[in-house]
């Protein structure tokens, strides 16, 4: 053990040093460390931990109007744990307004008790702030008290620190996760409804076959949708039951979602599938990222199975009475009819073997002419292979088959394309289950390129 102090002591020693040469240049200074009551004083999480705070800090002097000097940092890790130091660029503020700004800083912090802010003077001195930090531990005695008198075992104050910096960590990357998931669920809605034309469907140009809906209606519940799609993913981040119990508590956003979405669209139905296929699929894809290191195309897979277990007999097979289109569709149809409950339970086949491929092809981020042509093809090559629900329950078999067939021959032929639209707005007709599988599939094309840090 006091090998160990000894190293621990040599390396404060060293930071001394270094803000001596700061304060040699009349320079004042700030540096940042952890109150770690473990030995290494540093791991894998620790420094995550160290890192994620840093960059709150550097933002809270940003905004504090405190300026660092970029040249000047110093991030380094030693016997003592992690630790960072710079220049304060500032000529017109004294030390101990810099130290009120980092107290305050210290203070509201979730884990404030963990970190160390401290500021040395031109001269070389520490700025004391003759306040006594309570124990993170106790929460009664001053800390340097339960230091002194050796009040805590150190096995205790060690569980202690690290529960308490994973629990931190698990809400940052939940937070880092869901907002991820959630802003690339709203964007590809976004793309989708923008592709225009589109046959059949509302795009920025026509409403294709629709009469009661328009561009603007989208974006009036995209709008509104966009916070659920947060829920979703906070929803599978953390998930610890039982994944069959899942879909009716993603069901309950769902209902939440829709009611908003009625109010946003004075009750006109846009986007009531996708709100059921982008729940899952964030649900799935958040669950994904709390369990494995990395997303992977089958362990979404994978979890949208266990989630949507026998979703057809459950939901569609075992009915009495048979309702609502989608319900009425399978009556008729059978499994060929069963339309978005069956891409599920079978976990998006259609967006997996057909339209994935495609936009690994052909999806450029750059020129608007490239994503068009992207988002075109893979609206075609999922029309080709899906049974649209939304098209048996109007038109019938005989409709559906033509439109794969030509949206077939239009994925060969680009010049095609127009005849497809043409045909949607003759039949009366508007896939637009294959546009909400192109929204879920633009999500894991975008999805697969966020790195789990955790
Ligand atoms: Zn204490």
């Amino acid at each position: 053990m006091t090998e160990i102090l000894q190293k621990i002591l040599l390396a404060k020693d060293n930071r001394a040093n270094m803000r001596k040469t700061f304060s040699a240049k009349k320079k004042i200074s700030i540096s940042f460390s952890l109150n770690i009551a473990s030995y290494p004083k540093t791991n894998k999480n620790i420094s995550q931990f160290f890192n994620l705070i840093l960059t709150d800090l550097k933002n809270f002097l940003l905004a504090n109007k405190i300026f660092i000097d970029n040249n000047s940092e110093i991030n380094i890790i030693d016997e003592a744990g992690n630790f960072f130091m710079a220049i304060v660029k500032n000529k017109d503020i004294t030390y101990s307004e810099i130290k009120q700004i980092t107290e305050e800083f210290e203070e509201n912090h979730k884990l404030g008790r963990f970190i160390d802010v401290d500021i040395t003077d031109e001269d070389g001195k520490n700025v004391s702030s003759h306040k006594k930090k309570l124990c993170y531990f106790c929460n009664e005695k001053p800390a340097i008290v339960c230091m002194r008198e050796k009040t805590h075992s150190y096995s205790e104050l060690q569980t202690f620190t690290l529960k308490k910096i994973n629990e931190y960590l698990f809400l940052e990357n939940k937070n880092k996760t869901t907002k991820e998931l959630s802003a690339i669920a709203l964007k590809s809605i976004l793309y989708e409804v923008s592709l225009s034309p589109k046959p059949g469907l509302v795009n920025f140009y026509n409403s294709g076959s629709h009469t009661d809906m328009n561009y603007y209606t989208f974006l009036n519940s995209s709008s509104a949708l966009s916070q659920y799609f947060t829920k979703f993913a906070e929803l599978g981040y953390g998930f610890n039951e039982d994944l069959s119990k899942a879909i009716s508590k993603i069901r309950i956003i769902g209902l939440q979602a829709e009611k908003d979405m009625f109010a946003a669209t004075n009750n006109i139905n846009t986007q009531k599938g996708i709100i059921f296929l982008m729940g899952i699929a964030l649900f799935s894809a958040s669950y994904v990222f709390y369990k494995d290191v990395n997303f992977t195309i089958s362990n979404f897979q994978e979890t949208v199975k266990k989630v949507c277990k026998d979703i057809v007999k459950n939901e569609l097979q075992n009915l009495k009475v048979y309702k609502t289109h989608g319900e009425k569709c399978f009556e008729k149809f059978g499994l060929k009819g069963a339309g978005a409950r069956l891409e599920v339970e079978l976990a998006f086949p259609t967006v997996v073997n057909f339209a994935l491929p495609v936009l690994e092809k052909f999806f450029k981020e750059n020129k608007k002419e490239e994503i068009e042509l992207a988002l075109r093809k893979t609206l075609l090559a999922i029309i080709s292979e899906n049974n649209d629900s939304n098209i048996l329950y109007r038109k019938g078999e005989d409709a559906l088959e033509k439109l794969k067939k030509i949206s077939k021959d239009a994925f060969i032929d680009d010049k095609k394309y127009d005849k497809v639209c043409k045909f949607c707005i003759k039949e009366n007709i508007s896939p637009g289950g294959s546009a909400d599988l192109l929204a879920v599939s633009l999500f894991l094309h975008s999805i697969k390129k966020i790195k789990n840090e955790f």
